[in-house]
């Protein structure tokens, strides 16, 4: 079976502090984000800037955590206030919280895994097999 992958990657800037946290990660603080998207697909589909079937996925559609967060992005923002409060500002739950509202804008059938980078020495990944 045929099966395609994209693979982008970005970054954002954005503060945030860990609720309950014991510890400088519980203060508000900023980090400079890089996330990777992978989306993978068995077949090709049209977007919502192109009416024909060349593309696992649109990278405008992939990529708008990049975007400010005055226009619907996640950078410059405070995450604490952007994200919906039942994602914590974690690394783990960020990449979650990317990949949820990613995927509500794919079409059926692409598989999607999203990392997430706060520091250049770690990531957090995540994936749903459904
Ligand atoms: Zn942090």
């Amino acid at each position: 079976m045929p099966k395609w992958k994209l693979v982008t990657e970005f970054t954002f800037d954005s503060a945030h502090q860990i609720r309950d946290y014991d510890g400088p990660c519980g203060r508000l603080h900023g980090h400079t984000y890089r996330v990777r998207i992978e989306a993978t697909s068995h077949q090709l589909h049209a977007s919502q800037y192109c009416p024909h079937p060349v593309m696992v996925a649109d990278f405008r559609t992939l990529r708008w955590a990049k975007r400010d967060v005055t226009k619907g992005g996640l950078d410059h923002g405070v995450l604490n206030e952007v994200m919906p409060p039942e994602y914590e500002t974690t690394a783990e739950m960020i990449a979650q919280y990317i990949y949820d509202r990613t995927k509500k804008d794919l079409p059926e059938g692409i598989k999607l895994k999203v990392a997430v980078s706060e520091t250049p020495n770690t990531w957090a990944e995540y994936e749903d097999d459904d």
